[in-house]
């Protein structure tokens, strides 16, 4: 019997809006696929970005196109070279290994840690209203364990005073920062002393994708991560020259083949790696876990966000997230 391939969009309201440099967001719509196989079902979810041109209607056409492929057993291999990155290839690549899970017996990846410290976002808001935002996650986190690890979104304003007031509100959390794209040079050496003074620990992607070639040769006192510059593992040989980290999703490297590809390609040329997602389930951030399990940063709150999520999805407990069970993703 032929594989076969169903999609369905999926759509989520937000718990509360989410706000970064290019605008606010108040529901997603995620697109999830289902293969099926000799009575097995693998999942896969991909979240269409419109900063990359995608639509859950578009996404969910291009998956459904590639039903005759997949009912012809075609490979994540193969889908590699078929489809570029994507949330698209995404979903189907995901699908396609939690299959491989579970008609196998083996699972995606064996000794994953129960338990990671996830960034958690403080929105773009006021400094008043982002210090105290800062102070109810330090709360939340609670005393005990690791110290809290808030990712602070940016814009073009006020940049020293949220950084200052964040900083005062959480004196005791690891600090990272991203501009989403928002800053230019001359803004980035105005800031950058200020972040440093704020013990900000990592700068995701300051300039536009791009336009960042002016950080070769740039020595920056705060690691810069390349985030919207990243995406796949060829992307590596220039990004290396302009950045120390790569901050990796699966829905930009069109997959979790895609993505450990690019981490790999990341550490082989001495950068540092960082996880993160979009606005998603949990069941995709429990195939991006195998990943994040080698990474220096974790940035998985995205599910966090959601009203409702998907069965078996992430918790927190204790300031660390627990690794999701998102309808058995990976597990035979
Ligand atoms: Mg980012």
């Amino acid at each position: 019997m032929s594989r076969s391939l169903s999609a369905a969009i999926a759509h989520h309201r937000l718990a509360q809006p989410f706000a970064i440099a290019r605008g606010t967001r108040e529901a997603i719509d995620l697109v999830r696929v289902t293969i099926a196989h000799e009575g097995r079902e693998g999942s896969g979810e991909g979240a269409p970005n419109a900063r990359y041109g995608e639509s859950a209607p578009d996404v969910l056409q291009q998956i459904m196109a590639m039903a005759p492929s997949i009912a012809q057993g075609i490979g994540r291999e193969e889908l590699l070279a078929m489809m570029p990155a994507g949330a698209t290839r995404n979903a189907i690549d995901c699908a396609l290994w939690d299959l491989e899970a579970k008609l196998s017996g083996v699972p995606v990846a064996t000794e994953m840690p129960a338990a990671l410290v996830t960034a958690v976002t403080v929105g773009i808001a006021s400094p008043r209203d982002m210090a105290e935002r800062a102070r109810m996650l330090v709360a939340r986190h609670g005393a005990d364990g690791p110290p809290p690890l808030l990712k602070i979104k940016l814009d073009g304003h006020h940049v020293e005073d949220r950084i200052a007031a964040i900083r005062a509100a959480a004196p005791g959390a690891v600090l990272i920062a991203d501009a989403n794209e928002s800053w230019d040079m001359a803004l980035l050496r105005r800031v950058l002393p200020a972040l440093a003074a704020a013990r900000v620990q990592l700068l995701e992607q300051p300039l536009p994708a791009g336009r960042d070639d002016a950080l070769e040769g740039f020595r920056s006192p705060v690691p810069l991560s390349a985030d919207e510059s990243a995406h796949v593992a060829a992307d590596v040989a220039q990004l290396r020259r302009r950045y120390a980290y790569v901050t990796v999703k699966l829905d930009k490297s069109g997959g979790l083949t895609g993505a450990l590809a690019l981490a790999q390609a990341a550490r082989d040329a001495g950068m540092g790696v960082m996880t993160g997602c979009m606005l998603c389930s949990s069941l995709s951030v429990a195939a991006a876990w195998p990943l994040a399990a080698q990474s220096r940063f974790v940035d998985l709150d995205g599910p966090l966000w959601l009203e409702s999520d998907v069965p078996g999805g992430c918790q927190v407990e204790q300031g660390m997230l627990r690794a999701p069970d998102a309808l058995g993703w990976g597990r035979p």
